[in-house]
């Protein structure tokens, strides 16, 4: 068995420290990962990195040779860089340690000629929420039209190459992303025209196709962290060792294993550790500690190897008995030399600071991490939507029973967020009527809530409308009486508003509406119709009246309106109804308050 931890030194009481990499989607997260580890690699011999289990560790000496004159070793005493090999916020506000961002550090990507998009706002966001120092990277400069590559060179190197007018559109851009990031509250410029980077930020101008950059981007990173954050590195490599679960997941031979990233300490193959759990901390016996093979020893069929100890900072993956409820974004903790019941409750401290703020009623949340969770919870409190039951798991049957009880249709309702639904659980759903909305990003996900609510609301608005009656002014048409009475049949126009069949008619009269009779049905062109609109005439039948008595040809008359529907269509629905109406309304209301001014308010 061999021992691995830290990249370089292992005496050194200083540990790596994390970095991490966001930004919108397609902007070159990856892609960057990958030069750096691909670059780092082909760097010969000397200090290569070393694979970790969700991690990638650069040395500072490979750091060193790739950037050549950017970097004298002997400024340095931190080993290097730890990378979170998935990027993006969504594991970055997973990745925690005590109180914050388990990344140190953190690289937000900007597509040059894409600028601040909306994952972009939300990892700056999260990085001001967390106080992560970070650094730009403006990638894909090899677009700009007339580029010119200088593969792997530092970038003023590089735009020294190019022609004024590349340089100039390359400046364009990049003072773009330079004002974007002033709208946002920050301070930032061209990374070497930065004197200090706790208060501007820097700005490194990258191609993750061409690599241009990329030496200057690892130079930036290591001085960032050995000028400002040299004191929170150094730690008691030997003490008992904390981390953070990335994942639980089944590892063929280990049964249910998390992986994890351990950012203090070390941890041992024998040690007893303390992890948090869905319902509580699980104390629980290392069984075995596993990383990857180096890749020089992949003909085994065994993709990890065992090793013994690790040390800060490292990924790691930890078999022990009894994980199948810890949860991704929980705190661990080794209790070696200490009293078992504190290292508890110092988890349960840690799991308690996550908690997210429930209502009476609300939707339900479901994310794979705790820091999911608190990220959706913080945006659902900004849009003003209320929790009832946010957790950490797949959606469940349980879950689809606590939605369906929910008192209002809106709140029937399961945000899952990197999660599978249960087969049964989704049976359940579409029975019950409780919508699942799924997406792994949260700003998608909480939007299709809010359309899902917007149509809720305007179904329920039209569902009202149909059960009001409508304002409506009409006239008897000189010569159109069909028949007297009994009931009696007239041909009208509508002069505003909508006629609809079995509603009150009614003629002011005396300073009143006084109901004349039921209007039962109306025929157009011998067809029946279930309303008429402003201009369109037609046969009406009315139950009551007798022409020539109680109504007249020539006649105005009105829909009979109850105060309550006229007060409802006043005060709620003006918006809703066509203009026609409108007047119609206020010109019933006109006649109805000469009498009784607070008629229908
Ligand atoms: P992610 O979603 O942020 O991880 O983005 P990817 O790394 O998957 O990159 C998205 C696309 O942009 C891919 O097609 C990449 O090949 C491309 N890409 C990334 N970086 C660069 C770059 O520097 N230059 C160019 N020309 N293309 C790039």
């Amino acid at each position: 068995d061999t021992e691995t931890g830290t990249a370089g030194d292992e005496s050194n009481a200083l540990r790596t420290p994390i970095v991490a990499v966001l930004g919108h989607v397609d902007h070159g997260k990856t892609t960057l990962l990958d030069k750096i580890r691909g670059s780092t690699v082909t760097e010969g011999e000397a200090g290569a990195i070393t694979q970790h289990i969700g991690a990638t560790a650069v040395p500072l000496e490979t750091i060193s040779e790739m950037a050549g004159s950017l970097v004298n070793p002997d400024d340095f005493d931190l080993p290097g860089l730890l990378y979170i090999d998935t990027p993006g916020h969504h594991s970055f506000s997973t990745l925690r340690s005590r109180g914050g961002a388990l990344a140190d550090i953190a690289v937000l990507v900007i597509d040059v000629n894409d600028g601040f998009q909306p994952q972009t706002l939300e990892a700056v966001d999260i990085l001001k929420r967390t106080q992560t120092p970070f650094i730009v990277a403006a990638n894909k400069v090899d677009t700009v039209p007339g580029w010119n590559p200088n593969e792997g060179e530092p970038i003023q190197q590089s735009i020294e190459q190019q022609s004024d007018r590349v340089e100039g559109d390359l400046n364009d851009r990049l003072y773009k992303i330079i004002g974007q990031l002033s709208d946002e509250g920050f301070s930032a410029d061209m990374y070497w025209r930065v004197q200090n980077f706790q208060k501007n930020i820097g700005v490194v101008p990258v191609s993750a196709m061409t690599a241009e950059g990329v030496p200057d981007l690892l130079t930036v990173l290591m001085g960032l962290s050995q000028r400002y954050m040299k004191e929170e590195m150094a730690i008691d490599v030997q003490g008992p060792g904390a981390g953070t679960v990335l994942e639980v997941k089944d590892t063929q031979g280990f049964g249910t294993t998390v992986d994890a990233v351990l950012y203090d300490g070390t941890i041992r193959a024998d040690d007893e550790i303390i992890v948090g759990g869905l319902n509580a901390p699980i104390t629980t016996e290392v069984r075995a500690l596993l990383q990857p093979r180096p890749l020089a020893e992949i003909r085994t069929e065994k993709q990890f190897e065992k090793v013994d100890e690790v040390s800060a900072a490292a990924g790691v993956k930890i078999a022990a008995p009894d994980l199948d409820d810890a949860m991704a974004g929980a705190p661990i903790r080794v209790v070696r030399n200490r009293n078992k019941d504190e290292v508890v409750a110092e988890v349960e401290k840690e799991l308690a600071e996550i908690e997210v703020r429930t209502e009476e009623q609300g939707v339900i949340v479901k994310a794979d991490t705790l820091g999911s969770l608190e990220a959706i919870a913080s945006t659902l409190d900004e849009s003003e939507i209320p929790i009832v039951r946010a957790e950490v798991g797949d959606v469940a049957p349980r879950d689809i029973r606590v939605a369906e009880t929910a008192a209002e249709d809106k709140h029937k309702a399961i945000l899952a967020f990197s999660v599978d639904i249960l087969d049964d659980a989704e049976k359940l759903a579409k029975q019950e009527g409780v919508r699942i909305f799924e997406h792994d990003v949260i700003y998608r996900l909480i939007e299709e809530y809010e359309e899902h609510v917007e149509a809720i609301e305007q179904s329920q608005q039209e569902q009202v409308l149909e059960n009001i009656t409508r304002p409506a002014r009409f006239q008897i048409l000189k010569d159109h009486t069909f028949r007297q009475s009994d009931p009696a049949v007239v041909g009208v126009e509508v002069r505003s508003g909508t006629v609809k069949r079995n509603t009150n008619a009614a003629k002011f009269e005396d300073g009143e509406f006084k109901r004349v009779g039921n209007l039962k049905s109306i025929q157009d062109e011998g067809e029946d119709v279930d309303e008429l609109r402003a201009g369109e005439r037609a046969a009406v039948s009315i139950d009551g009246p007798t022409v020539g008595r109680q109504i007249e040809e020539g006649d105005e008359l009105w829909v009979h309106l109850p105060e309550k529907h006229a007060k409802i269509l006043e005060q709620e629905l003006t918006e809703d109804i066509p203009a026609d109406e409108r007047e119609a309304l206020s010109m019933y209301l006109e006649k109805q308050r000469n009498r009784d001014p607070f008629w229908g308010k």
